[in-house]
């Protein structure tokens, strides 16, 4: 199936060729149809996906085929994002798809400087695409004017839900059209029961579309649990990536600090790493997503909200530095590789203390995910399972004990499922360690930043779900 029969304009497919796009992916396939026919939609998709082109396309159409409001050019397409990075995305995407139109688009998130955003709404914008926080200051000082938005689209809704954002968006909702003169449009990776509730009060009698299973992982990623020692993962991580000659891996902390500290350290151990986080500036953000793109920063070390809709294509290694709490995060995390039909690898460190996230995730998946002691590295049987406690980091540093080489695949190295997990180890032949150095002292761990996934959960879901429908 090609573009043509999707029913999108010359111009824009036009854009897609210049992309290089052959083939619309599923998503694209069910979503551009429904969306230019003018429904609502709730669709489950993670990024990877080609999502973000299945809303912008005939979002864009739509917006070309609508006349242009008399006067000053007002927002009629809002595209609200859970991060910066995300919405800087979001709005590459709309200049690229509608670079053979003639709309003119913003793109306004927290970090930097408010005045160049201003000039920019001030000078007229068609599409809007936004943080809620940032998006908010425009509406204080009276910069941006959505009342005449007739697009609405709820971009990766569930993180913006774990993040917090709730309230933000419900004082959003209350600015623009009232609902039945505008299309909304969600998109989610996950379902949870809050995220089904929202849309139940955002959407007018939606399309539900959904292109894999819920809650499943994409298939082109290998899965592999590797059964370690907290205080000895920071060492193997290095190891693997030496020895397997990674090039590019993004790597995932449970909290900020844990992984500037990570980041640090593979730094130490001769490994070009940087870490994105929320606490980073903007300036900063950018700079290490560049570098990683471009080769200079070989390991990103992410916390789950700064991660969220990196667009970073072909990723090949996503490691699982610690396990997320929250099992979604999981199929998150590692929707960042294996996309775009292209393979993936996700590699999780999994301590002891971890044992039951795994089986969450476990359950979430439907699925063991194969495991597999790397020899040199096995589990120390006699530590016990202390509790992991909300937004305390690991212990990231370690000792050198044995010395191992790694080996994953044929001989002695079969993976084995994770009801013998921890049971058996690898034998493999002894050889050179991987390029990364050991660090000479543990690292003292723990740290007391609460995550700010977990910050907003609870109250602030209740709060919208106990609200009034906008
Ligand atoms: P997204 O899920 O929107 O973040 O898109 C993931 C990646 O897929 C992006 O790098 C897009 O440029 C790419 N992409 C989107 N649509 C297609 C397509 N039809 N064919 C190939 N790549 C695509």
């Amino acid at each position: 199936m090609s573009f043509d029969t999707l029913g999108l304009r010359a111009e824009l497919l036009r854009a897609i060729s210049d992309q290089g796009y052959t083939e619309p992916t599923p998503i694209q396939k069910k979503a551009i149809p429904v969306i230019l026919q003018g429904k609502d939609v709730m669709a489950g998709a993670q990024t990877g996906t080609g999502k973000t082109a299945g809303f912008t396309l005939p979002l864009l159409q739509r917006l070309s085929e609508t006349p242009l409001p008399k006067g000053q050019r007002p927002v009629r397409a809002l595209v609200i994002t859970p991060t910066r990075e995300l919405a800087a995305q979001v709005g590459a995407s709309v200049e690229t798809y509608g670079s053979h139109l003639h709309l003119r688009s913003a793109v306004v998130f927290g970090g930097v400087k408010i005045n160049p955003q201003i000039d920019k709404l001030r000078r007229g914008v068609d599409v809007l695409v936004a943080t809620p926080g940032r998006l908010l200051d425009h509406v204080s000082q009276k910069t941006v004017d959505l009342s005449r938005v007739e697009f609405l689209v709820l971009d990766e809704a569930d993180r913006m839900l774990d993040m917090g954002f709730i309230h933000d968006i419900r004082k959003v909702l209350a600015l623009l059209p009232e609902n039945g003169k505008r299309q909304n449009l969600l998109f989610s990776a996950t379902f949870s029961r809050e995220i089904k509730d929202l849309a139940h009060r955002l959407l007018n009698q939606p399309e539900l579309i959904e292109v894999a299973q819920r809650n499943t992982t994409a298939e082109r990623i290998d899965q592999v649990v590797h059964p370690v020692d907290k205080r000895r993962k920071r060492e193997l991580l290095s190891h693997m990536i030496g020895s397997r000659d990674w090039r590019q891996v993004l790597v995932f902390t449970r909290t900020k600090h844990g992984a500037n500290r990570l980041a640090q350290q593979l730094e130490k151990d001769g490994l070009s790493a940087a870490a994105i986080h929320g606490n980073k500036s903007q300036g900063a953000r950018t700079k290490a997503l560049a570098g990683f793109k471009n080769g200079d920063v070989r390991v990103l070390v992410a916390t789950d909200i700064a991660a969220r809709g990196l667009d970073i294509s072909q990723l090949p290694h996503v490691v699982n530095f610690e396990l997320p709490n929250v099992p979604e995060d999981y199929v998150h995390r590692i929707g960042r590789t294996g996309r775009a039909g292209n393979e993936g690898e996700a590699v999780s460190l999994v301590c002891v203390d971890e044992h039951k996230l795994l089986r969450d995730i476990e359950r979430l998946l439907k699925k063991e995910i194969p495991s597999e002691v790397l020899e040199g590295y096995e589990p120390d049987p006699s530590i016990k399972a202390e509790p992991i406690q909300r937004g305390r980091n690991t212990k990231g540093g370690g000792q050198s004990r044995k010395q191992g080489q790694t080996r994953r695949r044929g001989g002695a190295s079969a993976k084995q499922p994770a009801s013998s997990r921890g049971k058996s180890s690898v034998s493999a032949s002894k050889g050179k360690r991987g390029s990364g150095k050991v660090a000479k002292k543990p690292n003292a761990g723990g740290q007391q930043n609460r995550n700010r996934a977990r910050a907003g959960k609870s109250g602030e879901r209740a709060a919208l779900l106990g609200g009034r429908g906008q």
